[in-house]
């Protein structure tokens, strides 16, 4: 049995002052960022922990002891996550390492927005997921078994609506300490062995940088995929520069090498910690700067708000929170994987009512471009809701289908995009020239350019077919031909009620190509 630890990682969810950095504190033995915390350089950059890692480790419990390549010990770190803008983006940039969820609740609150929140983010990401009511010292003793029974009723039926069936209850106090250890004990033996796959290009999140004279750049952060040795040569797509792996230490201990899932001090060759504000350290070549992506959308049935193209919106992917501008389109064909030479319809709005009976996109036009892989997840929110509004700010998600690195995207990826609005124009029939020949008037503004509509398909309200043949006199009418002629009835209401004749003129025109002009 080796003697390294496998690590597992726990995220802590709940609402603001549920008391998961309580727990985390209750639950660990030692804090992994401290060694490096008392540095004085990382004093003087003013750096503020906004994430908190801290660790308890355990002996293998035994029904994992006959796996192979098990270790002696397993390590947890508990994932801390104070904001919520932090919260999503440490959970779903951290989604490939977290191996459980625990949703801190206030047994005296109850479900608050981001415990709903929380429980959205749980199912989007598929994770295993249990449940703490917390603070039961505050229950009145006499009272407590009543009420605590009655809250894990109310929960249970809350999670039966979603993917989460016979999730674990606990109660505990993490202040007082009540039932802790007996929750230690029970997460031991539903603990499963995390996959782990070392062998995909190396990415690290980093949360925190500063150097140490004589020694480097020590940066601490978590391997979310693949694995560094000591020696490796590593990339900071952010500065688009390359450092050589001097050290690496995990909780204190120095390593020769770590992968998916640790949490690591990593000391690379100097570098100007001050130029590193997207924690990320990858590969070389890796990873590119993304500038707008389209995803499938899916909606978030809690989230109060339409959804309205060219808005804008929080988006989360990977390690970061950017502003995004939405535009909505859709698919007419349903599950279709996003094909960008596929003719798509626009859409304005969506309202909340409203059912997806087609497959719809979102395409998001990044204002800052992102670092992200292609099968990253990425969530759109609105953050800039109040806290305390009781409100779901997440609004939709999905995987990214398409993206691009280019900088010029909107003149130069863009314009390929068929992304339709339907058009109509209407007007009405001036005079009959004869069967086969009308002319309209107010189907065009007056001085508008007519001649791009030569040719094009219209349609009476009364079902006939016509071509615009030409444009006639100075300012706006056309004259209409119609191959098969009018209609006898047509004809007779347009000696009588000729206003109630329509002129229909359909057409698309792509979004993103004005120059295509009308298509019909
Ligand atoms: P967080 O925002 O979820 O990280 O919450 P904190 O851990 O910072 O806790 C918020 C407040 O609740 C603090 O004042 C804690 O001391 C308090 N608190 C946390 N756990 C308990 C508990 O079990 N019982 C009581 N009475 N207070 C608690
Ligand atoms: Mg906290």
């Amino acid at each position: 049995m080796s003697n390294l630890k496998i690590n597992f990682n726990i995220g802590l969810l709940g609402h603001v002052d549920s008391g998961k950095t309580t727990l985390a504190r209750a639950l660990s033995t030692i804090s992994s960022t401290a060694a490096f915390d008392k540095n004085p350089q990382s004093k003087e950059r003013g750096i503020t922990l906004d994430l908190g890692f801290s660790a308890l480790t355990i002996e293998t419990p035994n029904h994992l002891q006959s796996l192979p390549s098990i270790t002696k010990h397993i390590q947890f770190t508990f994932v801390d996550c104070p904001g919520h803008a932090s919260l999503i983006r440490t959970i779903i940039g951290g989604a490939q390492i977290i191996d459980l969820m625990i949703l801190v609740i206030d047994a005296q609150k109850g479900i608050q927005t981001q415990t709903a929140e929380c429980i959205v983010i749980g199912e989007i990401l598929q994770k295993k997921l249990i449940v703490v009511i917390n603070k039961i010292d505050m229950i009145e003793e006499s009272k407590r078994q009543d009420y605590l029974d009655k809250m894990k009723m109310k929960l249970k039926k809350i999670l039966s609506r979603t993917i989460f069936q016979d999730v674990p209850i606990f109660c505990i106090s993490a202040l007082n300490g009540i039932n802790l250890k007996e929750f230690v004990e029970d997460i031991k033996t539903i603990l499963h062995i995390p996959d782990r796959d070392y062998k995909q290009p190396l990415l690290i999140y980093i949360d925190h940088c500063f150097a140490i004279k004589g020694q480097g750049t020590v940066c601490t952060g978590t391997i979310i995929q693949g694995k560094v040795s000591i020696n490796d040569t590593i990339e900071l797509p952010a500065i688009k520069e390359q450092r050589k792996v001097k050290s690496i230490q995990m909780f204190k201990s120095p390593v020769q090498s770590a992968g998916q899932g640790d949490r690591i001090g990593l000391c690379v060759t100097q570098f100007n910690s001050n130029q590193m504000e997207r924690g990320i350290i990858c590969q070389p070549g890796y990873l590119k700067f993304i500038h707008a992506a389209v995803i499938k959308l899916n909606r978030i049935e809690y989230y109060k708000f339409p959804l309205k193209s060219k808005s804008k919106l929080h988006v989360t992917v990977g390690h970061e929170t950017v502003m995004a501008k939405i535009i909505l389109f859709k698919d007419n064909s349903l599950d279709r994987p996003f094909d960008i030479t596929q003719e798509y319809e626009y859409v304005e709005e969506l309202l909340l009512d409203e059912k997806l009976i087609t497959d719809h996109f979102v395409m998001l036009e990044f204002e800052t471009p992102i670092l992200a892989n292609d099968s990253s997840i990425l969530i759109a929110s609105k953050l800039d809701l109040d806290v305390h509004a009781n409100t779901c700010r997440l609004a939709c998600w999905g995987s990214i289908e398409w993206l691009t690195h280019s900088s010029n995207y909107s003149t130069e990826i863009l314009p390929k995009f068929k992304i339709y609005r339907n058009k109509l124009k209407q007007g009405t029939i001036q005079r009959v020239v004869n069967d086969n020949q009308i002319i309209v008037q107010n189907l065009f503004k007056k001085d508008g350019n007519r001649d791009v509509y030569v040719g094009k398909r219209i349609e009476l309200s009364t079902g006939e077919c016509g071509v615009i043949e030409s444009t006639f006199g100075q300012t706006s009418k056309v004259k209409i031909n119609f191959p098969e002629g009018l209609r006898e009835e047509t004809l007779n209401l347009l000696k009588t009620k000729q206003n109630t004749v329509m002129v229909l003129l359909k057409f698309k025109k792509y979004i993103f190509n004005k120059k295509l002009g009308i298509i019909q």
